[in-house]
């Protein structure tokens, strides 16, 4: 295969054929996010793809799944990504699933038709960072979308038929707007309805605007009891029809996962016996991306 930078999947990809058919992300500017900085974002081209496809057609027989590497190569124009999705069909037809990580642009920029062609083709799960529903801190960490328009592409992409899931972020918002943030996040993943949430926990990444903010007093970082406070707002006020809440990344302190709706009211229970100190957090040097 031909890897270049930086390759990262969501922890439920593990055994995925990765294909790499992007390099970096085409936005870049998120502040807390130093995956690709300094990576000139590029779509690959179509004979790499085509050579890393006859690659995992020899020798990835085994995996049933495809993930579509970097950052968001829902981007990449619609009849090119069809055709890659068509080779994949093709030369491996024992995958069962194709998955890609998306953001609001890249799905405003496809289509209704156009997303439902690309679900008939194979693709059946988009990953999209909402990080907040709050519209003042998605400002604030330039993630370059609204919360309204979060809601409105994430539907876009349900109704294609396409699985989402989304990732939100655990102290994105700082002390200060700690409270809100946990409030507006469960009203957008409430507006969206998405099939799965993660909630990670903000760890700061050395070299990121955000992280400077930090360095010079100009952000605040909460403690993990009141990141866990942020979660148990935030599940309160997330209402899904179906779906998994989990919480259960190597970077959060109290591993959960809640089956919504009917484990709700469970899981709310064990962050209040958490936060009263009868549930012992994961410790600092335990935790790690
Ligand atoms: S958070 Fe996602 S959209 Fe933002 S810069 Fe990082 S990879 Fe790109």
């Amino acid at each position: 295969m031909h890897y270049e930078g930086n390759i990262i999947r969501p922890p439920s990809e593990a055994n995925s054929i990765l294909l790499q058919i992007t390099v970096g992300c085409s936005r870049n500017k998120c502040t807390f996010c130093g995956t690709y900085r300094g990576e000139r974002f590029r779509i690959k081209p179509d004979e790499v793809i085509w050579e890393d496809i006859d690659f995992a057609a020899r020798y990835c027989k085994n995996q049933r799944r495809v993930f579509l590497c970097d950052g968001d190569a829902l981007i990449i124009p619609h009849r090119r990504l069809l055709r890659i999705l068509e080779a994949i069909k093709e030369k491996l037809p024992w995958v069962t699933r194709v998955g890609l990580y998306a953001n609001a642009k890249s799905l405003k920029m496809k289509r209704a038709e156009e997303l439902k062609q690309l679900q008939a083709h194979g693709l059946g799960i988009a990953y999209m960072g909402l990080e907040t529903g709050d519209d003042v801190t998605l400002k604030s960490i330039n993630k370059g979308s609204t919360a309204s328009e979060m809601i409105d592409m994430g539907r876009k992409a349900g109704e294609a038929g396409l699985k989402l899931s989304i990732t939100v972020l655990l102290g994105i918002a700082g002390r200060h707007r700690s409270a809100i943030h946990a409030r507006e996040t469960g009203r957008v993943l409430s507006a969206i309805d998405p099939a799965y949430v993660g909630a990670l926990s903000l760890m700061l990444i050395p070299g990121t605007p955000l992280c400077q903010d930090f360095d010079a007093g100009r952000f605040e970082m909460i403690e993990p009891i009141e990141m866990l406070q942020e979660l148990r707002t935030m599940l309160e006020h997330t209402h899904l029809t179906r779906g998994l809440f989990h919480a259960n990344h190597a970077s959060n302190y109290l591993p959960i996962k809640a089956r919504m709706p009917k484990e709700k009211a469970a899981t709310l229970e064990l962050i209040d016996a958490a936060l009263m100190g009868k549930v012992k957090l994961k410790p600092e040097f335990m935790r790690a991306l």
